[in-house]
């Protein structure tokens, strides 16, 4: 796969790790699958996008066992506004998903109890134990704000969503299969807000 496919998908990986992680139906099983493909990717994305042997044989593990979690959870918000701008403006799901991630994190942090604390530590952050719940719940965000930043994905969609599509981009969003999942409810207001962060 070629270095934006490659960034792309693994960010993928990595959203449905971390919503699958803290979605309302998560369980011990399931952390464990996702933990460990938290830092799986966190070790091995960049080598991947770089095409060493390592990250590449590291990444197909951690998306595997991502998807052995989240298949049984179900995930959140970022996949289902990832979903509406596939559908509606052909905007790669991997792309949309990295994009929309550290947003919704941010959106639902203080509905994960001390689950960020454990995908700071997952990604490598140090001295979580010491850190404030606000402290590690920007370390967990940060994290991943670097990680898509590093492997090369756009912060957003520099004008591409339309003021006017807004309303049914946002109720097709409420209406998506993984939008009950999420750990906070929403409603198409909010959902409008978190799209305006990606215009
Ligand atoms: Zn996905």
């Amino acid at each position: 796969m070629p270095k934006g496919l490659t960034a792309s998908t693994g960010m993928d990986a990595l959203t449905h790790a971390i919503e699958g992680y803290t979605t309302k139906a998560a369980w011990e099983i399931t952390d464990m699958f996702h933990l460990k493909a938290i830092s799986l990717i966190s070790q091995n994305l960049r080598g991947a996008v770089e095409n060493t042997k390592e990250g590449r044989e590291g990444m197909a593990l951690a998306q595997y066992i991502a998807g052995m979690g989240f298949s049984n959870v179900g995930l959140g918000i970022a996949h289902s506004i990832a979903h509406t701008l596939g559908a509606h403006y052909d905007t790669p799901h991997g792309v949309a998903c990295a994009m929309m991630l550290p947003l919704v994190m941010e959106y639902n942090a203080e509905y994960t109890g001390e689950r960020y604390r454990e995908i700071a530590r997952a990604m490598g952050v140090e001295g979580v134990d010491s850190m404030t719940q606000e402290e590690y719940r920007k370390a967990a965000v940060y994290a991943v704000k670097k990680l898509s930043e590093d492997v090369g994905i756009p912060k957003n969609l520099s004008g591409k969503i339309k003021e006017e599509d807004l309303q049914q981009l946002a109720e097709d969003a409420f209406a998506d299969a993984c939008c009950s999942g999420n750990p906070r409810d929403t409603n198409v207001e909010e959902l409008k807000e978190l799209y305006r962060k990606i215009m």
